[in-house]
């Protein structure tokens, strides 16, 4: 069985912890590899090597050479397209289409932000009478990169891309059931001539090497993508020392549906944003506001729309894939039951057919008539399952809309513009799409949350700033 070592200062590296992870298809169930389950030194010499290249290389290098070996990089990563796509279909099973769309959306994250890196301008400032003062955007130094399993190569893109191209150097924490495509980018890296210590990618526990990492004394920023209960405690290690964090975390994002809406534009979007990765997407559109006047012909076409999905094997590239554990298959199961239990309508329920015994395939489904305050209609599912909830007036959506911890994105169907631009300012959300959702990915379109969704933003060049720090030169000269 293959073997996969830490990638620390461009060599892979063995851990002296001798132990291993077990890497598995979620398609079939079967392992085939075994992945390192570092310990605290693997993050030490990690942080140690990013230090080195932040004092010596990467961080030294001026801003066009940086973007041009992140262009590079992008070019590079092109070449391998169908080796990621391979790897992600096998590790998280994703459908090949969309471990495809990962492995080219991460691509475009380094070819943007390495196209941007030295189009990050600083400020001259008026001031009193003999000064002149300006501004420059400094790299923070090491950054460290906690990332979960759901959009591994697109999260790497999103938030190592950006802290590269203002100079800082990464330590790469990949969630332990998805780590493989890290590893690769990171020989594809060195490949494309980033210099030792650029990227680490240190594998293992959360519980161990994670929470490592986030209170290591060595880090002068955090990025954390994945759950809110443990984006709190890297917030709270990251507090001891004094650095900044951007914390992406999960969301219950509505659509909501006025009785104006397009319906044939609506409803291939409906559909997508809550079965996409097998609903295992932060910014899973899942709970659908419909108006009351159209209720029945929504949920008429969404019930006749996920009859026909198919789900199978990842490498099969059907619409859904298995979801990427059996302990993920579990909790979705779990909320699902207890939904049932509690007189939730099904409006629909899909059956697996051929799919292979030992995968962790999950049946897509509708629930509807949702109360607006239950769990399925409140928390996270993060598989194939959309809440369907009946709303009477705009009022009633914007309250239903907002009436979770979360505000990561939101969608708004409405054909009348006024109506669609008072909604959108009345959500609280990071992201609102109005007829559309998800804008295709758009890597240049800020994005992050508010409330328990988190704070901070990625993407576009919002996630310059969030990589750099401002200095403030004042000079006197009379
Ligand atoms: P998770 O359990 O929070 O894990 C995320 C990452 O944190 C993994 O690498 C995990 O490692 C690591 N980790 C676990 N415990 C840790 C600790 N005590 N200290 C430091 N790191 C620790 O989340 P998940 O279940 O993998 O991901 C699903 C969640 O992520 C959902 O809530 C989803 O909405 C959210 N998400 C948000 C976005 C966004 O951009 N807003 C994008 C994708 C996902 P191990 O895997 O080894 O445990
Ligand atoms: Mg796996």
């Amino acid at each position: 069985m293959k073997r996969y070592l830490n990638f620390i200062n461009n060599t892979w590296t063995e851990s002296t912890s001798g132990k291993w992870i077990e890497v598995i298809n979620p398609s079939s169930g079967e392992a085939y590899g075994e992945l390192t389950q570092s310990n605290n030194e693997d993050i030490d010499l990690a942080i140690k090597s990013a230090r080195k290249a932040f004092e010596e290389s990467w961080g030294q290098m001026s801003a066009k050479e940086r973007g041009k070996r992140l262009k590079k990089f992008a070019e590079t990563i092109r070449k391998y397209e169908n080796e990621l796509t391979q790897i992600e279909v096998a590790d998280v099973g994703k459908p090949v289409t969309q471990a495809r769309a990962d492995a080219i959306a991460c691509a475009n994250y380094f070819e943007y932000y390495g196209e941007a890196a030295d189009k990050v301008l600083g400020e001259t400032i008026p001031f009193n009478e003999g000064y002149t003062v300006l501004t420059l955007r400094e790299a923070h130094g090491v950054t460290g990169h906690i990332v979960p399993w759901n959009y591994p190569m697109q999260i790497i893109g999103r938030s190592v891309a950006a802290a590269l191209a203002m100079g800082n150097t990464c330590v790469i924490k990949p969630a332990e059931i998805a780590s493989l495509s890290a590893l690769k980018l990171a020989e594809i890296a060195k490949e494309a001539g980033l210099p030792a210590g650029a990227i680490n990618i240190v594998t293992g526990l959360g519980s161990e090497v994670g929470a490592y990492l986030s209170a290591h004394a060595g880090l002068n920023h955090i990025s954390f993508t994945g759950s809110n209960l443990v984006g709190q405690q890297v917030q709270a290690a990251a507090a001891k020392n004094t650095i900044p964090v951007t914390l992406e975390l999960g969301g219950k994002s509505p659509q909501i549906v006025f009785e104006d809406a397009d319906l044939e534009k609506a409803l291939p979007f409906l559909v997508k944003a809550s079965i996409q990765n097998a609903g295992q997407t932060c910014s899973a559109g899942s709970r659908v506001l419909i108006h009351e006047a159209v209720y029945e012909k929504v949920t008429t076409k969404l019930k006749e729309a996920f009859s026909k999905l198919t789900v199978g094997a990842a490498d099969k590239d059907l619409d859904i894939g298995p979801v990427v554990s059996h302990l993920q298959q579990s909790r979705i199961a779990e909320m699902v039951e207890h939904a049932k239990k509690s007189g939730i309508d099904v409006l629909f329920e899909g059956s697996l057919v051929d799919t292979p015994e030992n995968g962790s395939y999950v049946k897509p489904l509708i629930f509807h008539n949702v109360p607006a305050e239950h769990p399925i209609a409140q928390e996270e599912v993060f598989g194939p399952v959309m809440s369907i909830i009946k709303f009477k007036d705009e009022k009633e959506a914007i309250d239903i809309a907002n009436g979770t911890k979360y505000g990561l994105v939101a969608g708004v169907w409405t054909e009348n513009g006024s109506r669609a631009m008072r909604v959108a300012r009345k959500i609280e959300a990071g992201q609102i799409f109005i007829n559309n959702y998800g804008a295709a990915g758009g890597i240049e379109l800020p994005f992050g949350g508010v409330k328990s969704s988190g704070h901070g933003r990625e993407k576009g060049l919002e996630a310059l700033y969030a990589f750099s720090a401002v200095k403030t030169i004042a000079i006197k000269h009379d």
